[in-house]
């Protein structure tokens, strides 16, 4: 099978890299020559170009652009495919992607595979990211089944843990434990950097606690924005119920309520482990 990607950087690179590794052919395109250059040195694309014509006879392609670029690109590169070109792609958020797409073009299947790491470009990818991450679908009903199908098929070649939500759930639940933790690891970092007489002596003694409270806040920020812009109201009611949250300990702490803080912080000891389970 030949498959297509477009967008060749942390994610669209890492897809290359394992799907030629399982003996697809796979081309892709990306907007920069460099970038294109270096994915092939890479073997992430056994070949790649700024142009679309490099598409012809993909039967699957993947778009892995910004979240920005996704549908402006599908549009432009439409007139190049074949009407059984599957696309899917790979965005953190699904439903003004999935909105847009399907009446443009109906053999579309939304997917966001949950794996990543704080880094960005060609130069990131990594091999096997996808291995044993979950990966979310989110057709609709007027979603090809053959179509599903075929992209099914390619979650689990690539080794992931296949789910399926609608747009608008997979939108909501991500904005809880993958888009308000950015802005929230964020804001920790900026606090911790915020505070210039104990800067140093607070670097020196940061440690791993601090490094997987901070991870996911000093990753991509073109990446974080979009989040934040494409998925603005389930991004907002999970910050402000955090808020909430927030408030209470501060508050328990004011008063001095040590035994409401420890039930507090009780619950959320005995919830992690069934949470992440
Ligand atoms: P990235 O590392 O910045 O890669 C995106 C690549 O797309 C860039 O390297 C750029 O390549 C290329 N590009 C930008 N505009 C383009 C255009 N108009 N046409 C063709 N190529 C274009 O970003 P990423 O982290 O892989 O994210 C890509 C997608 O994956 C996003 O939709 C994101 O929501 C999704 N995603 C990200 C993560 C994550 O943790 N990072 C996880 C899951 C899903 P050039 O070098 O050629 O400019």
């Amino acid at each position: 099978m030949k498959i297509g990607i477009i967008g060749l950087g942390l994610i669209g690179g890492s897809l290359g890299l394992d799907l030629s590794e399982q003996g697809f052919q796979v081309v892709g395109v990306s907007r920069r020559q460099t970038t294109c250059d270096i994915a092939v040195s890479m073997g992430v694309v056994s070949a790649a170009s700024l142009d679309f014509e490099i598409l012809a006879g993909v039967e699957l392609l993947f778009m892995a652009t910004p979240i920005g670029a996704i549908s402006a690109t599908i549009k432009a590169v439409i007139p190049y495919l074949s009407p059984d070109t599957i696309i899917t792609d790979v965005a953190s958020v699904k439903q003004p992607i999935v909105e847009e797409i399907t009446p443009l073009y109906p053999n579309f299947v939304g997917g966001h595979p949950m794996a990543g790491t704080a880094d960005q470009g060609i130069e990131a990818a990594l091999r096997h990211l996808f291995q044993d991450t979950p990966y979310v679908l989110t057709p609709t009903d007027s979603t090809p089944l053959e179509a599903m199908e075929k992209v099914k098929q390619i979650v689990n070649i690539l080794g992931s843990k296949l789910y399926f939500a609608t747009p608008e759930q997979h939108d909501q639940a991500v904005a809880l434990i993958s888009h308000a933790p950015v802005m929230i690891s964020a804001a920790l970092i900026e606090t911790c950097c915020g505070n210039s007489e104990l800067l140093e002596l607070a670097q020196n003694l940061a440690s791993t606690g601090f490094r997987d409270t901070s991870r996911v806040g000093g990753g991509n920020p073109e990446l974080g924005a979009m989040m934040a812009q494409y998925n603005r109201n389930a991004v907002l009611f999970a910050l402000n119920q955090y808020q909430q949250n927030l408030a209470q300990v501060i508050s328990y702490i004011e008063q001095e309520n040590w035994p409401s803080l420890t039930r507090f912080l009780a619950d959320s000891q005995l919830h992690r482990p069934s949470f992440l389970s």
